[in-house]
């Protein structure tokens, strides 16, 4: 912005092709505190407004070659100059008409000569002011111009989104439908069926998948995301994305190479979130990698920082769209990233997450069919900084490949689902348990009260009581053996605050629905061997 006086100081144009006059003005003008340039003829200052616009001109009428009506016309005439302000003066062109004709022409004030300074001053301020105040007004109306359109895009992208959304989540049904329609029909071999299995289990976890993305968007939007921060060591974290992802990366036949030192110093996170980031960008690099194609991850320490680099020979990604690809909703080139799938909101997640760490991800490509690099720097665990070697991996969860046997327990499972209560139910047969079911907190205390079990597995949301009575109640059992039978939590909800909500209610252990067969055998035969032990 240029200030109409004081620094930096407004420059002005004196345009007389009289040198007194002309003298007289300039030495006014500077007086007063302005920038002042001058030229004797039409064309002359035409030709300096064009090089270096002045915040007004000065215009005498009579000049030696075009007329000053004339040049006001031209600068009026041409939108890089029209807002220039013309102060229109002459000694001879003094009568109405000429002031007429020179308003009229597009001046923007006319004085007589020979004038006052004082008066030639204020003029010119006033001028100055009248500009100022019309060029504020431009940028306000640009201004809201450009948050209007800001908010069109963003209303845009959001409809866009929403279709994306529908269509992603109908695909996995479609494909789920189709395959149990065709189940159905008996006609399919045990091969086919194995298959079909297979496509309907897929699918199912690719939309549960996109339900938690949809979940921790609205967590992070509502500023709800929280960690659960431990020690932990980052190589296997990498390890276990990796295994997610080889089975798309092998029928793809794209190579995964890895450089990941396993002495890497330990970082305060939460596993599961710093897990979901390395599964997130593990995907992408294969997702848009296309086959035959390489992925290399690399892990190392670098000063204070984990170092996590994913490096794919994908379709990289373009320049314009390279500073929008951690925002919410954003994706590549719609055709072909609609080929891919996908929501558009790993990325915003995997950012968040990181900024979560007090970390950073950033994102490289040379450009389109380049690759892309992915590198994510998440800071080491203050005590442990400078490395340490053979550092202690936290106890993550081990897949015991013993399969438990609950042979004769006997559980009462409570869930108003009829389906998951049959399922639940089903899979705790198999490995050996004797299950009665229930589908009201009313109804389970019935039925604990006529022959108490081993153990409890409830669901919390239920329609009257919910699971959060149920505890309360048995646990304020006047039988004691009754109010220390052992309950789990299987529930849907699994938010940090369900989970230390649930953990004071009493429940002895929660598992998050849908839960593996197999986890959950292994559970329940580690809560009985516990309070036994007990
Ligand atoms: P989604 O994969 O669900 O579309 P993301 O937020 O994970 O959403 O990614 C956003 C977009 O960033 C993708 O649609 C894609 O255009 C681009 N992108 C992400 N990872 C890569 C990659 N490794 N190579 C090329 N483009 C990528």
């Amino acid at each position: 912005m240029t200030a109409d006086r004081g620094t930096p100081r407004a420059t002005i144009l004196v345009v007389d092709d009289d040198e007194a006059h002309r003298y007289a003005k300039v030495h006014t003008l500077r007086r007063a505190g302005f920038e002042v340039h001058e030229a004797a003829r039409g064309m002359d200052a035409l030709r300096l407004i064009a090089e270096r616009p002045p915040r007004l001109v000065v215009l005498d009428v009579n000049l030696p070659d075009l007329s000053g009506w004339e040049v006001c016309r031209r600068l009026k005439r041409e939108p890089e100059t029209a807002t220039i302000p013309v102060l229109q003066m002459s000694a001879s062109y003094v009568t109405e008409a000429d002031t007429v004709r020179a308003l009229e022409g597009g001046a923007d004030a006319c004085l007589t000569e020979p004038i006052e300074p004082p008066v030639l001053i204020a003029t010119v301020r006033a001028l100055l002011r009248a500009r100022r105040a019309e060029e504020e007004l431009r940028d306000a109306l640009a201004r809201e111009q450009a948050a209007r359109a800001a908010a069109e895009a963003a209303s845009r992208t959001k409809d866009d989104f929403l279709a994306t959304l529908s269509h992603e989540l109908r695909s996995p049904l479609n494909a789920i439908l189709s395959w149990v329609r065709l189940a159905r029909t008996d006609r399919l071999d045990t091969e086919k069926q194995k298959h079909a299995l297979e496509v309907i289990e897929r699918n199912t976890r690719l939309q549960m998948r996109l339900i938690e993305e949809l979940l921790d968007v609205s967590r992070i939007v509502s500023g709800k995301m929280r960690l659960e921060l431990e020690l932990v060591d980052v190589a296997p974290l990498v390890h276990t994305a990796l295994e997610s992802i080889r089975p798309l990366a092998e029928e793809k036949e794209i190579v995964v190479g890895t450089a990941i030192d396993p002495r890497v110093a330990p970082i305060a996170a939460d596993a599961y979130r710093v897990q979901q980031v390395f599964v997130n960008l593990l995907s992408n690099a294969v997702k848009f990698t296309p086959p035959g194609g390489r992925v290399d991850v690399a892990v190392r320490d670098e000063d204070s920082h984990t170092v996590i680099s994913i490096k794919d020979t994908g379709r990289g990604i373009a320049p314009a769209f390279l500073p929008h690809i951690f925002e919410r909703f954003r994706q590549g080139d719609a055709s072909t990233t609609r080929g891919a799938g996908g929501l558009g909101l790993g990325l915003a997640i995997v950012r968040h997450l990181v900024d979560l760490h007090g970390g950073s991800v950033a994102a490289e490509s040379a450009g389109v069919d380049k690759g892309s690099t992915f590198t994510v720097h998440l800071p080491i665990a203050k005590a442990h900084t400078g490395r340490t070697q053979g550092a202690h991996a936290i106890a993550l969860p081990r897949t015991s490949t013993e399969a438990p046997d609950l042979s004769g327990l006997r559980i009462l499972l409570v869930d108003d689902e009829a389906d998951a209560r049959e399922a639940i139910s089903f899979a705790l047969q198999q490995y050996g348990a004797r299950v009665r079911q229930s589908a009201s907190v009313e109804q389970a205390i019935r039925l604990l009260e006529a022959e108490p079990p081993d153990m409890i597995i409830s669901d919390i949301a239920m329609p009257g009581e919910d699971g959060y009575a149920l505890v309360q109640r048995i646990r304020e059992s006047s039988n004691a053996d009754v109010g220390r039978l052992p309950i789990i939590a299987l529930t849907a909800y699994s938010s940090l605050d369900d989970r230390q909500r649930i953990a004071k209610a009493g429940f002895d252990l929660q598992l998050a629905k849908p839960v593996e067969p197999g986890h959950l055998a292994a559970a329940v035969g580690r809560l009985v061997q516990r309070t036994r032990g007990a």
